[in-house]
């Protein structure tokens, strides 16, 4: 019986795919290849290209395989296109999801391990946010995300099947061996922006705002590596398929780091001085975002072991300077 990872080719989806295949897991993987890369995907899953929202694509991956459950990274995630492009994001990240949805109900596939974020808050009350806190997101990205938990919650209710979405924050490095990493077209997120710079790719990194109520004025994010987000969702499908019931889970360090002060990490981290420039304010960030993730700890027995941000650094430079463009397939 095998895990079906869809989007098993991104960023995310990836690392948790080399996490499951080092447990022992048969792995099957789908990705429509948009934004994630053939280079990504583990040599030991078995693959199809397709899109979620082709319903006889999913179908006849359900026929062919024999799938215990589903971990559904498979959507779009970037917050300034889905405020420019906001249907694209109704369609791959909610139309496709409810096509999925279908295909597990009609195949009888009962458990989904879903990608969610802490865009789902929008502005938080309090940090650090706890999963009963108030959702109302900022920007169409999280409202999306935020959808498709409804959309499982009344699908559960009606065909019986069970979910677990897990908000993350601000997922960051690489794969310890080097051979995945980050790679988006464009780039858009912090840590991969500002490493450009002792990359020779850029030459200064922007501060989106340094008037933020904060202790240098720079927004707060809670950053955690991308593989402790993977073993996650190896631990959230243990979960289910040890007969836990629907839930959501945060996934951060608890920690909140400024802008400033991750700049400064890769400054220690890279040898190099990473000049900064201000800029103004980015629509629709938050001053600051920090998990409670003690619910994870105690239901799930999550446990990140790469906590330190200049280790998170260390292992996204060393991706980035071996990979300066990020996978050779062009986009
Ligand atoms: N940020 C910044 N300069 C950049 C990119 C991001 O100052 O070139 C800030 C951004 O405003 C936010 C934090 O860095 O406060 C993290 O942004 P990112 O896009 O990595 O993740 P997000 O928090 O939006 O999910």
């Amino acid at each position: 019986m095998a895990i079906l990872v869809l989007g098993g080719a991104g960023y995310i989806g990836s690392h948790t795919v080399y996490e499951l295949i080092d447990a022992g897991r048969e792995v099957v993987i789908a990705d429509n290849l948009e934004t994630g890369y053939r280079e990504a995907v583990h040599p030991a899953a078995a693959f199809y290209e397709g899109d979620i929202r082709d319903r006889a694509f999913i179908d006849s991956v359900f026929e062919k395989e024999s799938i215990d459950g589903v971990i559904h990274f498979a959507a779009n995630s970037l917050v300034g296109e889905s405020m420019t492009n906001p249907l694209k994001y109704y369609d791959n990240n909610l139309c496709g999801t409810k096509v999925l949805l279908e295909s597990m109900v009609a195949h009888h596939i009962d458990k989904i391990v879903f990608s969610s974020t802490a865009a789902t808050y929008g502005e938080p009350e309090r940090v650090p946010i706890l999963e009963t806190d108030h959702t109302d997101p900022t920007n169409c990205y999280g409202e999306t995300k935020l959808s498709m938990e409804k959309m499982f919650k009344w699908t559960s209710q009606a065909h019986g099947l069970r979910f677990v979405s897990l908000r993350y924050f601000n997922a960051c490095g690489a794969h310890v061996s080097g051979k995945i990493g980050e790679a988006h077209n464009p780039e858009t997120h912090l840590i991969p922006l500002i490493l450009q710079v002792p990359n020779g790719q850029r030459e200064y990194i922007s501060i989106f705002g340094d008037d933020y109520d904060t202790k240098d004025g720079t927004c707060i994010r809670d950053y955690i590596h991308v593989t402790d987000l993977a073993q996650a969702h190896i631990l959230a499908m243990d979960y289910l398929l040890e007969g836990g019931e629907n839930n959501i889970f945060n996934l951060g360090n608890g920690v909140g780091f400024t802008v400033k002060q991750v700049i400064d990490a890769a400054r220690a981290v890279t040898g190099h001085s990473i000049p900064e420039k201000m800029a103004p304010r980015r629509a629709g960030d938050p001053a600051q975002l920090i998990a409670s993730s003690d619910k994870a700890k105690n239901i799930l027995g999550w446990k990140p072991v790469h906590a330190d941000l200049k280790h998170i650094i260390e292992t996204a430079w060393n991706w980035h300077k071996n990979h300066p463009q990020g996978f050779t397939e062009e986009r």
